[in-house]
């Protein structure tokens, strides 16, 4: 056997390994695996593993760091139909080409690259569909709105028009055990709920990764971002 093809069953095994456990988890919850998303991360992975999982039927893809992005969208043949997510930290002198390429940005966190990202959306394309990432885990370091600041941002942002306001994303610390990875997710989806009743219409929680996807989904993630579990470990 090639190596091509070597690693082309990788990808094939891995993905099925991945839905798997998507369904198990939602089996164990008691929700329909069918309102959980998988987005696929592609960071530090070539245009050829996106490319390649396309064609397993794989839709939605996942990017961190804006030139690597760009550069791998242009080479994937079949860019249109797929749906490119930004997730990474977003400064605000970076917010254009976000706009221009991306249908999806989960990483805002504050309402000048909102107002940014707003008026650079191209008037030929959809509204440019935002997650608010909250700091969930009350780390001074880390990206994200902290929790009490929420409301207001989301306030903000629901008023863009080029803007739709689809939800949250969080990336906590590392949890020891499921329990542990639970709680942050939980509290998520008490802010969710807090919004939801303030009349922000919400579909979407974006959390669980390769190592915690089944505690997301047990606490209502309806999109898991998975990048080691679908393409191997990154270098
Ligand atoms: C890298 C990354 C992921 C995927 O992480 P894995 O552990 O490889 O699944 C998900 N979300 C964000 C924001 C990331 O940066």
């Amino acid at each position: 056997m090639t190596a091509v093809s070597d690693r082309s069953d990788g990808i094939q095994n891995r993905l099925e390994r991945v839905r798997k456990r998507i369904e198990d988890a939602a089996e164990r919850a008691g929700r329909d695996p069918g309102n959980i998303r998988l987005l696929a991360v592609s960071k530090a992975k070539p245009a050829s593993d996106v490319a390649e999982l396309a064609t397993l039927g794989q839709r939605a893809f996942g990017e961190n760091y804006l030139q690597e992005a760009l550069e791998k969208i242009r080479s994937v043949p079949e860019r249109d139909r797929l749906e490119w997510h930004f997730i990474g930290p977003l400064q605000s002198n970076k917010t254009r080409p976000v706009a221009e390429h991306f249908d999806w940005v989960q990483t805002v966190d504050r309402l000048k690259i909102a107002r940014r990202l707003n008026d650079q959306r191209p008037e030929g394309l959809d509204p440019l569909q935002v997650c608010l990432q909250v700091n969930i885990s009350g780390e001074p370091q880390k990206a994200g709105i902290m929790p009490d600041a929420l409301k207001e941002l989301a306030e903000g942002v629901a008023g863009f028009p080029r803007l739709r306001l689809r939800g949250l994303m969080c990336l906590p610390a590392p949890a020891d055990d499921e329990a542990a990875a639970r709680e942050p997710f939980h509290r998520m989806r008490e802010l969710a709920g807090e919004l939801d009743r303030a009349g922000h219409t919400l579909d979407t929680l974006s959390m669980g990764m390769s190592g915690d996807l089944e505690a997301a989904i047990l606490e209502g993630s309806t999109l898991v971002r998975v990048g080691s579990a679908l393409f191997g470990p990154r270098r």
